[in-house]
């Protein structure tokens, strides 16, 4: 029986994890299995596996979720949204994933299919149109331990911090057990919205997600993707180290990884409940982290 991030938040806190998505090619497929393995050998409290807009990444992700929960030593966490899906197809996933042994699920509404995140959201004539239904129709299944996405800059629908907390706060008395933030890079961010959160009297874990960046197109694409502003200090670190030349992508790498372990270290100080790694399928920079860490409460490792 695998175990639930519900009863991992409470045994082995701080959570480490690292998330993936399923990959589109054979290639792809080689470098994220060759990822996971290497990432194994870390020993994360769970992985994540993200799902996409339609058609074949979905199957991608159910089957790549099924395959870790039955070829490997790490526990899963699928990742599931309501784009574009009737309630019975969400139920059939959903049953699909616990018939594999899959346990946790990440309920989310998910964005516009379409290369336009910020594009009107419309919800499915037979579906549900916020991550709190969600979070309801998994409960309603059965014994899932399911989490939420938390966004330390607000979501970027919403109009204001404020009510994105208020959201946030109602989606998690729907039946969420642990919240996975949107990738941030200002400590202060987090902390901002873990106090407010608690504040309300919610007391649903937010674990934090870090991205090392390692490379300078990385960040135009971040800040498409996540609606999110890359902080302007940060970013003019990472521009005058950019190059074609080896050794200038080599700084930028070390620079993202420093980075990252300085984000880590203060949210370790701060008694964050998890750091969940968004790896994009490559294992190197987590693991570089990882190591900088390990005389600050990162799990010793096998490897
Ligand atoms: P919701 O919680 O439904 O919120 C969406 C908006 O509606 C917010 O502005 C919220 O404040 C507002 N809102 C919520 N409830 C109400 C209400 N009752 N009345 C009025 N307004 C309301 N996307 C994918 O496609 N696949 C993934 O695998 C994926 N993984 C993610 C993992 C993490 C950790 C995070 C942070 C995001 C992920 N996303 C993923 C992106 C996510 O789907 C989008 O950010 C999406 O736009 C919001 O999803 P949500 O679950 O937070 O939505």
């Amino acid at each position: 029986m695998t175990r639930t991030v519900r009863e991992l938040l409470t045994t082995e806190r701080p959570t480490w994890s690292f998330e993936f998505f399923p990959p589109k090619t054979p290639a792809g497929e080689e470098q994220l299995w060759t990822a996971l393995r290497e990432l194994e050998r870390l020993h994360p409290s769970f992985v994540s596996v993200t799902y996409g807009a339609g058609g074949s990444t979905r199957e991608g992700t159910v089957a790549m979720t099924e395959r870790i929960a039955a070829e490997t030593t790490m526990t899963p966490l699928a990742h599931l949204t309501a784009v574009d899906h009737s309630v019975a197809e969400l139920r059939h996933v959903v049953s699909r994933l616990a018939a594999a042994g899959v346990r946790n699920l990440l309920a989310l509404r998910g964005d516009p299919p379409g290369a336009d995140p910020q594009a009107e959201w419309v919800p499915h004539p037979q579906g549900l149109r916020y991550a709190s239904e969600l979070v309801e129709l998994i409960r309603s299944i059965g014994d899932f331990s399911v989490g939420v996405a938390a966004f330390p800059e607000r979501h970027p629908r919403s109009p204001d911090f404020d009510t994105d907390v208020e959201m946030f706060v109602a989606k998690c008395r729907a039946g969420a057990d642990f919240a996975i933030t949107q990738m941030f890079f200002r400590p202060e961010d987090y902390l901002r919205l873990r106090d407010r959160v608690a504040a309300r009297g919610c007391e649903v874990p937010v674990i934090a997600g870090v991205m090392p960046v390692t490379n300078v197109r990385q960040i135009t694409r971040i800040v498409q993707l996540s609606g999110q502003a890359f902080p302007e200090d940060l970013a003019e670190r990472f521009a005058v180290l950019d190059g074609d030349r080896p050794e200038d992508k080599a700084a930028v790498h070390a620079l993202g990884v420093e980075v990252a372990t300085d984000l880590c270290r203060r949210l370790l100080d701060e008694g964050v409940p998890g750091i969940h790694f968004i790896t994009m399928n490559r294992s190197t920079a987590t693991r570089e982290v990882f190591a900088n860490l390990s005389s600050t409460g990162a799990p010793a490792t096998a490897g």
